[in-house]
């Protein structure tokens, strides 16, 4: 299988996978830096994760104009992709997604998003929620719809794994399509444990280097929770990639 061939048959693996753990429902989307050509990423046209198919993949550039496959809609939100990818060049995956157990945090400036538990340690030094009225004005409908906000939200996720957005959701970003599936999981995991915390007390949560080095055990292992979510949502696809 191409390189090409690999990377859509992920895309479609990780956006059933995010849609199947209640991460993505008819809207996000996942996608991967073009594993070929530079300034270019791989993205499903405009469809709902849990019915994307590898031949729904479609090439675009950093402006998020297609070059490559049928002259299909898009997703409006492309060009968060795009201005992540030329902003990081760390970065060979994103996904975008608005589940509800982030939304709290999202909402509320004052509480940083911040590791519970070893799983999470990417989250250190995640940022407070990027406000698209920022930059967009009072009554804009909060998508990420063209390049200056792509860029906008880029900057403001900085080096950090996960950015917020307020009243919209969140974007993770990771060195492969399984880390940042893992992160967009495990983002929302932490939310729904940090607020149970929370409610209890004063939480004490991983310090800077307990992130570090949980964080670089768990990418270390990431294989082992991909293969088990292709299992669990992707297996029609055929053979799992271990
Ligand atoms: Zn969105």
């Amino acid at each position: 299988m191409s390189s090409v061939a690999e990377a859509r048959l992920e895309i479609a693996q990780a956006s059933r996978i995010l849609a199947g753990e209640a991460i993505l429902d008819a809207f996000g989307h996942v996608s991967r830096r073009h594993p070929e050509r530079d300034g270019h990423f791989l993205i499903a046209r405009a469809r709902a994760p849990a019915l994307v198919e590898p031949d729904d993949v479609v090439e675009l550039d950093f402006d998020g104009r297609i070059v490559s496959g049928p002259d299909v809609p898009l997703f409006l939100e492309r060009y968060l992709h795009a201005e992540i990818y030329r902003r990081r060049p760390d970065v060979e995956a994103v996904v975008h997604s608005h589940a509800m157990t982030v939304l709290p945090f999202a909402a509320t400036p004052s509480v940083l998003v911040r590791p519970i538990c070893h799983m999470c340690g990417f989250l250190h030094g995640t940022p407070c929620a990027f406000d698209a009225a920022d930059h967009a004005g009072p009554g804009s409908d909060l998508l990420i719809r063209n390049a200056a906000l792509g860029a906008a939200l880029a900057e403001h996720l900085g080096e950090a794994a996960v950015v917020l957005m307020r009243g919209h959701g969140y974007t993770a970003v990771g060195a492969s399509i399984a880390m940042a599936t893992y992160r967009a999981i495990y983002t929302a995991r932490n939310c729904e444990v940090q607020l149970a915390a929370i409610t209890l007390g004063d939480p004490v949560y991983l310090s800077e280097a307990e992130a570090s080095a949980a964080d670089a055990s768990a990418m270390s292992q990431v294989h082992r929770p991909w293969e088990l979510w292709c299992m669990r949502h992707a297996s029609h696809f055929g053979e799992i990639q271990k």
